[in-house]
């Protein structure tokens, strides 16, 4: 619903986060316009699940339609010991999320979720003044001589003045440097390849057809390493992330181009059917460095704000990072088209006070699941999986 006073918003980075909050804030009626360093808007090429908590908060933008087009919805979430493949814990999901928590557990192609945020911003029939995107615009700067308009500064001297700059701009956020907050960064010690297999590929293989009869999402747990795969776009592709310790070089750089080769080194004297899959990954595989962030309640300086992983970056070991970041937009849209220009600083304080605490125990347990995930053989991983089995659901769709 519109608020009676539209004022305007900045929303600095695109990502997932970005365009989530934008949209929502539209949906409000304020006057949005994001700024992306990226000459063009777009995400990498892997897949991405959305728990309940943000299905719920995309359906909530009128994205229904659209996001069933999308979608893949997995039936079960699997637990699968790495030696020998046994299942040691099962979780239904399909109908229970949506029985139990009122909406879907949902796999996608990154980019097309992408694309239909970005679609809804501009979609000229859309509640609320349609959201400026602008790409090639990265912020270096935020020149806060009247508080009560900051100003977001581009590297080729573009100046944007709003009545709230919203840092969505991600792990290595700049308007978090610029808002003076703390360097909260930490680095985990671990790495994530992430790969795209071919669905056709996998249907072909004896060895791998298994993954197309039943659409589940699978995490494998081995001394310190896990894998995760599912399928996006229907079966299209297979999405493979799979976290093992970090090299020196990685750590170093970041991110680093790997091969399917790569993803079967690293995962030595696993269960036969690990290899079989991995081996048919797409050339493009990548491997990136994991951070994330201490817990931290400053998101907040007078009218600039931080959202998702430039505030509460987190481990991937629940796929909770950019629903988090959703269910932040929501919050920020809710008490911010709730005031006028006069109740923005308190608005913003709302939001912090109403997602910190949260978003900082979902910081906490995917980095318990560091541990969890990679007990080595032995007495823990035993009692572990003992555990998962007697917490079986014991029902499936
Ligand atoms: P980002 O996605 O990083 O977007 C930030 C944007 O800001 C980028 O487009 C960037 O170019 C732009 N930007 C940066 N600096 C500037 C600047 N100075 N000026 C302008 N623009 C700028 N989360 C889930 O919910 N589910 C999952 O299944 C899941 N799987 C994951 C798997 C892996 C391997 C990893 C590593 C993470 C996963 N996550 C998942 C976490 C999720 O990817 C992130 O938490 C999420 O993308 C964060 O969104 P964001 O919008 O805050 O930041």
């Amino acid at each position: 619903m519109a608020s009676s006073q539209s004022y305007e918003v900045t929303v600095v980075g695109g990502g997932l986060g970005g365009l989530t909050a934008a949209l929502a804030l539209r949906h409000r009626g304020l006057r949005v316009t994001v700024l992306e360093q990226a000459p063009q808007l777009g995400e990498v090429g892997a897949g991405i699940q959305t728990a309940p908590n943000a299905s719920r908060v995309l359906l909530g933008l009128g994205l229904r339609r659209q996001l069933e087009a999308i979608h893949t919805e997995p039936l079960d979430q699997v637990r699968r010991r790495w030696k020998d493949g046994s299942v040691v814990g099962l979780t239904s999901l399909g109908r229970r999320c949506k029985e139990q928590f009122n909406a879907p557990y949902w796999h996608y192609h990154r980019a097309d979720l992408h694309r239909v945020l970005m679609d809804a911003c501009v979609d000229p029939a859309g509640p609320g003044p349609v959201v400026a995107l602008h790409t090639a615009s990265k912020v270096v700067e935020l020149d806060r001589t009247d508080p009560a308009r900051p100003v977001a500064v581009t590297d080729d001297g573009r100046r944007y003045t709003s009545d709230v700059v919203i840092g969505a701009d991600g792990i290595r956020s700049q308007v978090r440097d610029l808002m003076g907050a703390p360097d909260t960064l930490l680095f985990s010690g671990e790495m994530a390849y992430r790969a795209l297999i071919p669905g056709e590929l996998i249907a072909a293989d004896p060895a791998t057809r298994w993954l197309v009869d039943r659409y589940q999402s699978t995490i494998w747990y081995g001394p310190d390493r896990h894998l995760v795969h599912y399928m996006i776009r229907g079966g299209e592709f297979l999405n493979i992330v799979a976290c093992v310790p970090c090299t020196d070089e990685v750590a170093e750089k970041w991110s680093v181009a790997a091969t399917a080769q790569d993803l079967v080194d690293a995962f030595p004297g696993w269960d036969d059917r690990v290899p079989a899959m991995l081996s048919k990954a797409k050339e493009d595989v990548s491997c990136f460095a994991l951070y994330h962030r201490r817990r931290d309640p400053v998101w907040q300086d007078g009218r600039v704000a931080l959202l998702g992983d430039a505030c509460h970056a987190m481990l991937p070991y629940q796929a909770q990072g950019a629903s988090q970041a959703m269910e932040d937009a929501a919050v920020l849209a809710e008490e911010l088209g709730a005031v006028t220009t006069d109740g923005i600083e308190a608005a913003l304080r709302r939001y912090v006070d109403r997602r910190a605490k949260h978003a900082g125990m979902v910081q906490d347990a995917s980095l318990q699941n560091k541990t969890f995930y990679h007990f080595p053989d032995g007495p823990e991983q035993r009692a572990r999986d003992e555990k998962l089995r007697r917490d079986f659901d014991g029902e499936s769709d």
